[in-house]
């Protein structure tokens, strides 16, 4: 029983279930989206809440370039490129089977400075928020000062009295315990089982704690929040409910359309935008998808991207029961290579906040996102992480879609045609180089057992 009924009745009434729990590749989209505006509505959130966190960040800028000079060339601002793919393109349109149209752009989020995945966008945001907040309040800091004076002894030993928690599957951990200890806080990363030995070993190396545990990230998450909750010093980020995450996430749309106005890429109603964005907890992909929305209205059409064995976000949405279900309240077991994407039980917040402006769902098996992987190195010589490869299917599940989808969004042939398809790739630089070659290997071998 589950909220009161049997599994078969939840089966009868959302049949998709019964190929997600049989663990099939699926795509649904979602018949309840609404207009830009309309949909917007449910976040609580405004386009006056993304423009204080970009002037935020701005805020920090010369702090981030002094603490970490890899970012110096960007003059502290933690950003992404984004780079056209084609022959990924023409590697995918052969695999799945397509007719040219449109063309492939990857967001390489996974090669942002700091901690190399989407994570520097929202967990890097939030402790400067935080520590923002905190300095403020002390008279340690103004506004209008020049924020490179957060990197010094005094700052370091007054961030030192507090402390900031979180639970993660990996990437978050790493953007929050790398830039809280910089910071000089006391920072302690609560890791679910599928977070990697590397995360963990580079966490520590960097001074902070690292709690880890036998179970799967809700439980982490539970547990850290638990502990902090304790503490009237210590913050807890909460990835499942903080609208500072999200807001963090969401400003990479307007830094996107700055890179498309560089690159002459057109979004209107006559060249959409589709945008695929691997989901965990769905913070991340709800962040930026919220300012893509702002961004480009109805031009925009994100997908999101589940491992077929954590699909948690689609079926909250689909059922409307957001995270008051779990994967494995069906009998799925949570447990994937996409070890960011590892997640049982979607966020409450983004599932209820972003249902009506996400075009669709969709899973990929970890067999594929290891051939992806494969894929994506031969033929552009670019390596992501298990996690990141789960939005190169978007385009083929688009193009050959049988729901009556593109027909709802008049998504014609010659609008089609004119598309952009981008591809945000969410971590993988920081992978170390032995963890990549088995990665790599794995996925060639899995290609060369595929039927001709
Ligand atoms: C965390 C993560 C995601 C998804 O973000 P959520 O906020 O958990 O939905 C996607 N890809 C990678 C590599 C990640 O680390």
């Amino acid at each position: 029983m589950l909220l009161g009924k049997p599994l078969t009745a939840w089966c009868n009434e959302y049949p998709l279930l019964n190929e997600l729990i049989a663990l099939r590749e699926t795509s649904w989209f979602n018949p309840g989206v609404a207009d830009a505006a309309e949909a917007l509505a449910d976040v609580g959130l405004t386009r006056a809440d993304v423009d204080d966190a970009s002037a935020r960040l701005a805020r920090f800028a010369p702090y981030i370039a002094r603490a970490f000079p890899e970012t110096a060339a960007s003059a502290g601002i933690i950003e992404s490129g984004i780079r056209a793919v084609p022959q990924l393109q023409a590697l995918l349109a052969e695999r799945y089977g397509l007719s040219d149209s449109g063309a492939l752009w990857l967001k390489q989020d996974s090669h942002l400075p700091i901690s190399g995945s989407i994570k520097a966008r929202g967990g890097i945001y939030e402790v400067l928020k935080h520590a923002e907040e905190l300095a403020l309040a002390a008279g340690l800091l103004k506004q209008t000062d020049d924020y490179s004076v957060l990197d010094s002894d005094t700052a370091r030993a007054f961030f030192g009295r507090y402390k900031i928690a979180v639970g993660s599957t990996g990437n978050l951990g790493l953007s929050i315990g790398i830039v809280s200890a910089r910071l000089g806080f006391q920072a302690t990363v609560h890791m679910s089982a599928d977070a990697r030995q590397w995360k963990k070993d580079k966490l520590r190396a960097h001074g902070v704690s690292v709690v880890e545990y036998a179970c799967d990230y809700s439980v982490a998450v539970a547990e850290g929040r638990k502990q902090a909750g304790a503490d009237p010093y210590c913050h807890f980020v909460d990835d499942e409910n903080s609208t500072s995450l999200f807001l963090g996430y969401a400003v990479a749309a307007q830094r996107l359309q700055q890179q498309f106005a560089a690159a002459a890429i057109r979004v209107d109603a006559e060249h959409p935008l589709f945008v695929y964005l691997p989901c965990g907890v769905g913070g991340g992909p709800g962040g930026v998808a919220f300012g893509l929305k702002l961004a480009f209205g109805d031009a925009v059409h994100c997908l999101f991207a589940e491992p077929t064995h954590s699909p948690c976000m689609l079926i909250g949405v689909h059922t409307g029961r957001h995270d008051q279900v779990s994967v494995q309240d069906f009998g799925i077991d949570n447990l994937t290579a996409a070890d960011g994407l590892a997640v049982g039980r979607p966020s409450g917040f983004v599932g209820r906040a972003m249902q009506r402006s996400i075009d669709g769902y969709y899973t990929v098996s970890d067999e594929e996102l290891y051939r992806l992987l494969a894929l994506l190195d031969s033929s552009e010589g670019l390596r992501l992480e298990p996690s990141a490869l789960a939005g190169l299917p978007g385009m083929a599940r688009v193009l050959s879609e049988q729901q009556g989808y593109r027909a709802r969004m008049q998504l014609t042939p010659s609008r089609m045609a004119r598309a952009t398809h981008l591809i945000w790739a969410t971590g993988g630089s920081m992978v170390p180089a032995a963890e990549m070659a088995g990665y790599l290997a794995k996925g060639r071998q899995l290609l060369q057992a595929e039927p001709a």
